[in-house]
C-alpha cells in the first residue's frame, strides 16, 4: 500500500470517515499522518511535529520502538489471532502473569477484553454479578463522581459527568445512576472530614442499593482533568468497606505510570476489588484493556456459573504480546526517573501560562501537565495552531492538556510548553 496521502484522499476522508466525536462531512481541516518514529509525527505535508497526546494516553514508549516492533513481528510469524473459548496460548499466559505481578496481592484474576470500554462494562457486570450471586439482587446501582469518564458504551457512559457527557442525548436509554460532587480537595491539599460528607451521606442514604462505586483514582481523566487528593481515596476504600459497597477503579488512563505510579490507587496505599486497565497497557500498539478483580469476586461469581462475557477477540495474541513487550520494559523502571522529570519540566514550562488572563491555572501531576483557560477554545481556531509551532496537542473545552510519551527528551520537552504557552498567548 502506497502511505502518501493525496488531496483526493482527504476528501474522501472528510465525506466517508467518522473521527471521534465528529461529523461526516467533518468540520474540521484533518493532519495526515504518514509515519510516527519516537515523539515524533511526520505530516503529510513534510512537517515533523513532536506528539504531546501520547495518541491520547497510550504510546508511552514513542513510536516505533525497537522492542515493541520485533515482538509484534515475532509474533506475526507465529499466530496473529485464534478464538480464546476453550483454547489459550503464551502471550495472554505471560501477560496475565506480569499483570498480577504488578498489581497488589488480593488481584489475582484477569479477564482480557478489547477496548477500554469494554473492559468498563465488564467490570460494571462482574459487580452486579457479584452481589446476584451472594443473593442481593438490590444491589444495582452504580455511585460516582460527577466529573469523571468511563468510555463511550452504555454503561460506561452512564456513569459519565451528567452534565459534559452524554446523558441529554440519551435520557431514558442509558441506567440511571448516582452521583455526588467531584472530590472537591485536590491533590496536595490537605484533606478534612467535610470533603468526604457528600459522598458518605449519599452512600448512607441510597442504602444497599449500591453494588459497586466505580470512580478514576487520583485523576479524572477525559471527564475534566482534575488531580485530586489520595486521602480522600482512602477514604473511599473505607466508606466502602463499611457500607459493603465494591469498590472499582478505572486505571485506563492513569495505569502503567502516567502519575508517577505504576498504578494511581498506589498514591493512597489502597486496593479496589475490581480494576480496569487500558490504553497503555499496550505501549500504544494495539487496543487491549484487562479487568482485573480480587479472588473473593472472581471466587464469589464462579461458585454461581461464569461470567457472561466473551468477545471475539478476547486476549488477542498480538495485542497480548505488544502487552507483554511492554510491561518488559516498563520492569526496567526507567519510566521513574523519566515521569519524575517530566513532572518536573512540566512545571517548569507550563508555569508561564499561569500569568495570562485567559488562563484560570496550570497543573501538573506525573507526565501529565494541564493548562485550564477561562474560556472553551475555539478548536477550528486553536487546533492548526499547534503543528504551526511544531507540535501536536488537542484540546478540548477549556482544557489545553499534555501527557507525553515517557522517552521525550528535555529539549523536545521544551519545544512542547513553549508551543503551548505561543499558542494560548496567541488566542487571548
Ligand atoms: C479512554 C478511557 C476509557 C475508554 O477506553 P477506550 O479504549 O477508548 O474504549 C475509559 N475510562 C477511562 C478513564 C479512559 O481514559
Amino acid at each position: 500500500m502506497d502511505r502518501t496521502i493525496t488531496q483526493s484522499d482527504l476528501e474522501f476522508d472528510a465525506r466517508h470517515i467518522w473521527h471521534p466525536y465528529g461529523t461526516t462531512p467533518s468540520q474540521y481541516e484533518l493532519f495526515a499522518v504518514e509515519s510516527a518514529s519516537g515523539v515524533r509525527l511526520r505530516l503529510s505535508d513534510g512537517r515533523e511535529v513532536i506528539d504531546g497526546m501520547s495518541s491520547w494516553w497510550c504510546m508511552v514508549h514513542g513510536y516505533n520502538h525497537p522492542v515493541m516492533n520485533q515482538a509484534l513481528k515475532d509474533q506475526v510469524d507465529s499466530m496473529s489471532h485464534v478464538m480464546f473459548g476453550g483454547l489459550t496460548h503464551k502471550p495472554a499466559i505471560e501477560l496475565a502473569r506480569k499483570l498480577i505481578e504488578l498489581t497488589p496481592e488480593p488481584i489475582q484474576t484477569v479477564f482480557f477484553a478489547d477496548s477500554g470500554s469494554v473492559a468498563v462494562e465488564v467490570a460494571i457486570k462482574m459487580a452486579m454479578q457479584y452481589w446476584q450471586c451472594k443473593g442481593l439482587t438490590s444491589k444495582n446501582k452504580l455511585l460516582t463522581f460527577k466529573g469523571g469518564y468511563f468510555g463511550d458504551t452504555t454503561g460506561g457512559m452512564s456513569v459519565c459527568d451528567p452534565e459534559n457527557g452524554m446523558h441529554h442525548l440519551f435520557t431514558g436509554i442509558l441506567p440511571e445512576h448516582h452521583f455526588v460532587p467531584r472530590p472537591a480537595c485536590g491533590f496536595d491539599e490537605t484533606f478534612e472530614e467535610h470533603h468526604i460528607e457528600a459522598f458518605r451521606s449519599e452512600l448512607e442514604s441510597l442504602n444497599h442499593q449500591v453494588a459497586a462505586v466505580i470512580i478514576e483514582p487520583i485523576v479524572q481523566g477525559a471527564g475534566g482533568m482534575h488531580f485530586y487528593s489520595p486521602d480522600f481515596l482512602k477514604k473511599v476504600r473505607e466508606l466502602c468497606d463499611e457500607h459493603e459497597v465494591l469498590l472499582i477503579h478505572d486505571e485506563i488512563a492513569t495505569g502503567f505510570g502516567r502519575t508517577g505510579k505504576m498504578f494511581a490507587c498506589e498514591h493512597a496505599d489502597v486496593i479496589p476489588d475490581i480494576m480496569c486497565v487500558g490504553k497503555a497497557i499496550t505501549g500504544g500498539y494495539m487496543t487491549l484493556s484487562a479487568v482485573m478483580c480480587t479472588e473473593e469476586i472472581s471466587k464469589t461469581i464462579c461458585a454461581s456459573g461464569p461470567i457472561m462475557h466473551g468477545p471475539t477477540f478476547m486476549a488477542n495474541p498480538l495485542a497480548c504480546a505488544a502487552g507483554v513487550a511492554s510491561m518488559e520494559i516498563l520492569s526496567t523502571g526507567e519510566w521513574q526517573h523519566q515521569v519524575a522529570n517530566i513532572e518536573k519540566k512540566l512545571w517548569d514550562g507550563l508555569s508561564p501560562c499561569a500569568e495570562l488572563e485567559t488562563v484560570d491555572n496550570v497543573r501538573v501531576l506525573g507526565a501529565i501537565g494541564v493548562v485550564e483557560l477561562k474560556e472553551p477554545v475555539v478548536m477550528s481556531e486553536i487546533q492548526p495552531r499547534f503543528p504551526e509551532q511544531g507540535v501536536w496537542v488537542r484540546p478540548f473545552g477549556k482544557l489545553v492538556y499534555i501527557m507525553p510519551p515517557y522517552v521525550i527528551s528535555d529539549e523536545d520537552l521544551d519545544t512542547l510548553c513553549k508551543a503551548i504557552c505561543t499558542v494560548v498567548k496567541s488566542i487571548s
